[in-house]
């Protein structure tokens, strides 16, 4: 995992990065213009994240005459594989198929998702063991009293 993707990205930033991610690559007046009615931010909000973004090395500048064009310097999937992750570094590794549980419960699926789920959890039934160690520290989860 490089340096850039172990930084974490606001629920702000996500916005204008998904906005360069369809994009391939943005000056700031088109991302402005995706943004400013579905957030409702004035422009200098939005100047300000892809500043933020510029100096955390997400987004790429280069000058293009009296503009600059911002390009990812990270891939949406990665960026999203990362967070997710983030959540499970957050629980007890007993309590990721019940969380997992959860997000599909939650979730509204294709016929093509299902396909694709059922082929993974065929695959993991494989792998599967009886029983799951703890991976928490005493005082952080029910595990280990
Ligand atoms: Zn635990």
């Amino acid at each position: 995992m490089t340096a850039k993707l172990k930084t974490t990205i606001t629920d702000a930033e996500w916005e204008v990065m998904r906005v360069v991610w369809t994009a391939k690559f943005a000056a700031s007046k088109e991302i402005i213009n995706v943004l400013k009615d579905k957030m409702n931010w004035k422009p200098t909000t939005i100047k300000t994240l892809i500043g933020r973004l510029v100096e955390k090395g997400l987004l790429a500048t280069e000058a293009d005459g009296n503009k600059f064009i911002y390009t990812p310097t990270v891939s949406e999937e990665d960026s999203v594989k990362k967070v997710t992750l983030d959540v499970f570094s957050h629980i007890c590794n007993k309590k990721i198929g019940k969380t997992l549980a959860n997000i599909l419960t939650e979730a509204t699926l294709s016929h093509e998702d299902i396909k694709l789920l059922t082929q993974v959890l065929e695959e993991k039934k494989k792998q599967a063991v009886n029983e799951i160690a703890c991976n928490c520290v005493k005082g952080q989860c029910d595990c280990c009293k």
